[in-house]
């Protein structure tokens, strides 16, 4: 560290999606007097998958003064207004997570309650009409900013399915021109200092040395310093996650650019479709103990939209997450600091979070182990409660017709899940932790999604008449429709921002 304990050189190890967000966010935001420098190797290359993302990425690009539309067009983005999980609850079964409200709560009484006793009157259709992402994305429409015909519904809020190569390539210009150094080569050794332990440099294999003292490792899997040099250790969660691999090829479209992400589950996991403009991403997360490659191929192949444009690549990992996210001068960040699988799209996200922790807790003073400690704790609390949403989907299935998914409906799950899951059944409540990424509306739809539907209702719902009950949900879904009928179709929309389509 330098005289005012501020670092004078950050160092970044890895140019996937994690090394280049650090590198656009910190060329930015840090102390003008601090230099940042990315070590990348095109020889090692990146993972090349992670394209679909959450709301959330827009404050991100926000922080950056992205134009939106320039984004799409250079990383052929569509819009996402949620996920569709097809065959999860049973075979045949199909709900939405989409982003944003579902219905509307009345005084202190979430709309679950009205919904459920509404429902059980055979006055309520199901939950996804009263969401207006949902009726949007399953329309094929898109808008953005404030609403036509409404004003008691706020915007839809959308996020993007993008080319993860590009986008780490969009990202890269946009950090050089801010006086990010790249340095191409491999590194061949991490070294440390003596007596302290520190991360002190990083040399190439051809003989070069980046010396720093704050660094960065995003390196992918291999967790080159947090792991490689620091042993920090790692918390397997394949017991809650049992998911150990993905089958990934891109495919041509075959027409209509569903403006949502959908997974299928599959006999030993589920298959991801993420809609691009220029191509479709596919993959079959699965777990290898209950299926053989041969299978996996023969299904993601017969499950494309269109021609698969690549040979079929098998990506392995173990779920779960680093002891310490920061440890010593190292902060983990992308799939050097853990991993859960893309089933709710968080990982690139937990780049972003990872990153904007590091921007207010940058160390000022020399190496305060408390600062470093905050960090582990509060980002260990957002991946718990990540992973208990996570393992919900597989939990709360019905499916028994494969040795996978009764493996799934038979595991034990953490405690804070189960308490959750049994809170929700016997009174329909659902309150979201300080730390819980996703809302009670998130949880909500899976819960209902996922077959987990209340014993009972708030006591004052019952203080509605049927007929007003009725009125009311009737009201809402019509608003929702109308607004949604309105708006441009999700091609319309890209043509007129950001349509590398049209090019
Ligand atoms: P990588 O892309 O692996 O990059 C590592 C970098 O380190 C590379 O530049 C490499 O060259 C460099 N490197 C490694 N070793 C060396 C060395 N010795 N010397 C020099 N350089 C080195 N996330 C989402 O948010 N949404 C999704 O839909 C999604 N889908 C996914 C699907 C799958 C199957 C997987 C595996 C992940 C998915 N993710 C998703 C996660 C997402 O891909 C990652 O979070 C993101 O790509 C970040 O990766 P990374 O930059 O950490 O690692």
């Amino acid at each position: 560290m330098n005289q005012d304990c501020r670092p004078s050189h950050i160092v970044i190890a890895g140019g996937g999606t994690a090394g280049w967000m650090a590198a656009a966010i910190l060329s930015s935001f840090v102390h003008s007097g601090t230099r940042v420098t990315l070590v990348e190797s095109d020889e090692i290359g990146t993972v090349g998958v992670g394209e679909a993302t959450i709301p959330q990425i827009n404050l991100y690009n926000q922080a950056l003064g992205i134009d939106e539309d320039t984004f799409v067009r250079e990383t052929q983005a569509t819009y996402k207004l949620g996920i569709e999980f097809v065959d999860w609850h049973h075979l045949g079964s199909r709900y939405m997570h989409a982003f944003g409200e579902v219905g509307r709560d009345i005084g202190i009484v979430p709309f679950q309650h009205y919904w459920r006793r509404a429902r059980s009157l055979g006055l309520a259709e199901e939950l996804g009409h009263y969401s207006l992402n949902e009726i949007a994305a399953r329309a094929g429409r898109m808008q953005r900013g404030p609403l036509k015909t409404t004003d008691v519904v706020p915007p839809m809020p959308y996020a993007f399915h993008f080319d993860a190569m590009l986008y780490a390539a969009f990202l890269r210009r946009f950090a050089e021109a801010r006086g990010v150094m790249r340095v191409e080569g491999r590194i061949g050794t991490v070294t440390r200092d003596g007596e302290g332990g520190d991360v002190t440099g990083l040399t190439i294999e051809d003989g070069r040395m980046v010396a720093g003292d704050l660094f960065i490792d995003c390196s992918g899997f291999r967790g080159l310093l947090i792991e490689g040099a620091l042993a920090t250790g790692y918390d397997d969660w394949s017991n809650f996650l049992p998911c150990n691999r993905a089958m990934a090829v891109p495919c041509a479209s075959g027409g209509g650019l569903t403006p949502y992400t959908r997974s299928t589950a599959r006999a030993a996991g589920w298959q991801w479709r993420i809609p691009l403009q220029h191509r479709i991403g596919n993959g079959y997360v699965h777990c290898d103990a209950f299926t053989s490659e041969e299978e996996v191929r023969d299904t993601l192949l017969a499950n494309l939209d269109g021609a698969p444009q690549a040979e079929p690549r098998m990506l392995r990992f173990t779920t779960g997450k680093r002891r310490k996210f920061w440890n010593r001068n190292v902060i983990a960040l992308g799939l050097a600091s853990g991993f859960m699988e893309p089933l709710e799209s968080t990982s690139i996200h937990l780049i972003q979070s990872g990153l904007s922790r590091l921007l207010k807790m940058m160390p000022e003073r020399d190496g305060s182990a408390r600062v470093a400690d905050e960090y582990n704790r509060q980002t260990t609390l957002e991946y718990d409660a990540i992973r208990d949403f996570l393992v919900l989907h597989y939990k709360a299935t019905e499916r028994d017709d494969t040795p996978f998914w009764r493996h799934c409906a038979a595991m034990p799950v953490p405690d804070s899940l189960a308490h959750k899951i049994e809170l929700f059944r016997e009174a329909g409540h659902i309150f979201r932790a300080a730390d819980d990424l996703f809302t009670e509306v998130g949880w909500l739809q899976v819960l209902v999604g996922q077959g987990v539907i209340p014993q009972r209702h708030h006591p004052l719902v019952d203080a509605i008449e049927p007929d007003d009950l009725k009125s009311y949900m009737e009201t809402w879904e019509a608003l929702m429709q109308r607004e949604a009928m309105q708006m441009p179709t999700h091609e319309q929309f890209l043509a007129r921002h950001g349509a590398a389509l049209a090019a």
